[in-house]
Parts: structure tokens; C-alpha cells; sequence
């Protein structure tokens, strides 16, 4: 054994079981002889796992297990605590000769099946975790944790049907995420050229969520692709008057679609929401851009708002329609200007992961449908 090889750490998880161990079954008899003995090969054991020794590390820890079964919640302990510093071989090693003891109460051996499915998942084999997620849920259909951690694993895996039974089987009434997933089924069928059966699962994904804005706007980009101009607005007109807020994701698509004409059905979706700040913030990117600066000083006179980030904002851009139109040609300026998002980001509303791009679920957290328009 290279003993260099085993850093603090390490040694700090053997003096703690150590203690635990020592203090839990103290040395008084010929049982405690054993117990010794069995510590001491437990140790050599981990330290297998340590020095790489992949096979010796199983062997006796397998062995070791079926010894002592009440040392399992350690080794569990163990694994866990390999995992928490990234190593995940490690970790599977010992979680998985957990499972050589033989009549492991239906708790432990839950517990067990969790770490592994974990360890897996965390190592980026989400089909292997989902497996073991789905004998936890075999077990007990009851277990929403399971449950969840099954379909999560699903998902990252792109094994969307799957997804969406466990959703359906299970009761879980989240027909946001069902739409959601439809959408994913719908866009890997896009991809492969079966633009019919996208349709019908971006209008299924539609049908199960009225709300789901993302299936709106590729059901408008598939229309636009097969020349539906007009169907293709429509949707996102509905879309944007669904949510308003989400207008900056589909502003490149509008102007695409329309060209200069996006004046009119911004307009119309104004009429109907006159207060919103990003519709009347994206119309005026809209107007700075080709110039349209009447159009735009009107905008933003009759805008107000309560809010201090749209004030600013508000403000920045009376400040640069001021400038664009005196020609002020100054570097510092427009250095300053710069400085300042015209666009918004969005921010999830659960763990504060914020990006430019928008996410339908976010990629920190993993919830579906946190993602906040912010402009700042
Ligand atoms: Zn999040």
C-alpha cells in the first residue's frame, strides 16, 4: 500500500469510524477480539478503495459486509462521503458491495439503491441511475422522491416518453412539465424530419397546457418554416399574450417574420397590455434600431412605471434616443451606455441561476418553468 497516497482526509474517515467503532463495540471479550480485527480489515479494506485496487477493495469489502452487518450504515456513510468529494468509482465500490448482504431490512436496502442510483447519476450515467431509481420505485410507488429522481434521470437521459409515463402513472399532476416534455418529443421528432408528428406534439404539448409558451413559438417556427406566415403569427401573438413578459425570446422570430412591419403587431399586443414594461422595452430596441426616433420618444413619453429597475432603464433610454438624435459622437457616452443591458435575462426563481438565454427549466436546479425576466 502506498501510504502517501492517502491524504488527511482519508485518515480523518478512519479515526472517526475508528472512534465510532471503538466506542460501540469496546474491546471486553473474545467478541471484542473480533471486532478489533474486523476494524482492522475494514481499514485495509477502504484503503484499498483508495490505492485503486479495485478488486481487492470489493472483495473485502464485500466480505466485511457479510461479517458485520451492522457496519453497513458506515460503509453507506462511507460511499456517501466519497461522492461528496467527486469520486465516484469509489463511491460505487463501496455502495455497491452494500448490496452482497444477504437480508438487508427493506429501509437499509432502500437506502442503498438511492446511493447507487446517485452515484450514477452524479457520474453522468443517468441510464444506470434511472434503473436503480426505478426498482425504488418498484418497491414503493408511493415514494415521490423516488419518483422524482426517476423521472429526473429520464429526462437528463432525453428518454422522454419514459418521462412522461412516470409522470402520468404516478399522478403527478404538473401538466406544465407534461407540456414541456411533449415539446421535447415533438422537437427530437423536428430534428428528424417528421415535421407532421412535431406538429401534433408541440399542439398536444399546447392542449395539456394552454400557458406553454414554448410550445407556441415552435409550433410558429415550424409554420414559418412550411410558409404559414399567417398561422405562424398567430401563434405568437397567443404566446405573447399568454405571457407577455417572454416577449424578448420571441423578438428575433417577430422581426424575421415581419420584417419593418413589427409596428403594427407590437401595437396590437400594447393595446392589450399597455403597462408591460418588456413589450414596450423590446419595441424600443426595435426603433432604435432602425432609427425610428419619433416613434421612439413617443414610446417611452408615455410610458411610466412604478418599479426603480424599469425607471432606470426607462430613463437609459431617453438617454440614448437624446443622444442617437443630437449625434453626440462621444466615446465616454457610449462606453457608459454600453455599460447597460438593453435586453433582459432571466433568473431562476428558485436558486437565483441567472442567463442571457432563456430556460424552460433551469439547469442549476433542475425545476421547470422558474425562469424570471430581469433587467439588471
Ligand atoms: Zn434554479
Amino acid at each position: 500500500m502506498v501510504l502517501t497516497y492517502i491524504n488527511l482526509s482519508y485518515l480523518l474517515v478512519g479515526v472517526v469510524c475508528g472512534v465510532i467503532i471503538s466506542f460501540t463495540i469496546r474491546p471486553k471479550s473474545k467478541a471484542a477480539e473480533k471486532s478489533h480485527q474486523d476494524f482492522l480489515k475494514y481499514v485495509q479494506s477502504i484503503n484499498y478503495v483508495i490505492d485503486n485496487e479495485t478488486d481487492r477493495a470489493i472483495n473485502e469489502l464485500t466480505n466485511l459486509v457479510k461479517l458485520n452487518p451492522e457496519l453497513i450504515e458506515i460503509y453507506l456513510a462511507i460511499g456517501n462521503l466519497f461522492r461528496i468529494r467527486g469520486e465516484l468509482n469509489r463511491a460505487l465500490i463501496v455502495h455497491k458491495s452494500l448490496m452482497a448482504k444477504p437480508h438487508i431490512d427493506d429501509k437499509l436496502k432502500r437506502e442503498i439503491i438511492l446511493a447507487i442510483g446517485t452515484d450514477y447519476d452524479k457520474a453522468g450515467f443517468h441510464q444506470k441511475a434511472a434503473d436503480n431509481f426505478k426498482r425504488l420505485v418498484d418497491m414503493d410507488g408511493s415514494d415521490e422522491d423516488a419518483v422524482h429522481l426517476l423521472k429526473e434521470s429520464l429526462e437528463k437521459n432525453h428518454e422522454w416518453k419514459e418521462a412522461l409515463d412516470v409522470l402520468k402513472n404516478f399522478g403527478l399532476k404538473r401538466k406544465n412539465e407534461e407540456a414541456h416534455i411533449l415539446v421535447a418529443i415533438g422537437m427530437e421528432k423536428k430534428v428528424n424530419g417528421d415535421n407532421q408528428s412535431a406538429k401534433s406534439f408541440f399542439k398536444k404539448a399546447i392542449k395539456t397546457d394552454s400557458d406553454c409558451f414554448e410550445a407556441y413559438y415552435e409550433l410558429a417556427r415550424l409554420e414559418y418554416d412550411e410558409d404559414n406566415k399567417e398561422k405562424s403569427l398567430m401563434l405568437i401573438k397567443k404566446a405573447i399574450e399568454k405571457n407577455h413578459r417572454f416577449v424578448s425570446v420571441v423578438s428575433g422570430f417577430v422581426t424575421e417574420v415581419l420584417k419593418e412591419d413589427y409596428l403594427e403587431f407590437y401595437e396590437s399586443i400594447l393595446s392589450k397590455f399597455p403597462k408591460s414594461p418588456e413589450l414596450i422595452f423590446d419595441l424600443l430596441h426595435h426603433l432604435s434600431n432602425e432609427n425610428r426616433l419619433l416613434l421612439a420618444e413617443d414610446l417611452i413619453g408615455s410610458a411610466s412605471f412604478e418599479e426603480e429597475e424599469y425607471k432606470k432603464l426607462l430613463y437609459y433610454w431617453k438617454c440614448k434616443i437624446d443622444i442617437i438624435k443630437k449625434n453626440i459622437d462621444s466615446r465616454p457616452v457610449w462606453q457608459f451606455l454600453d455599460n447597460i443591458s438593453e435586453k433582459p435575462k432571466f433568473r431562476c426563481e428558485y436558486c437565483g441561476f441567472v442567463q442571457k438565454k432563456v430556460f424552460w427549466k433551469c439547469p442549476q436546479c433542475r425545476k421547470w418553468d422558474t425562469s424570471k425576466v430581469i433587467f439588471n
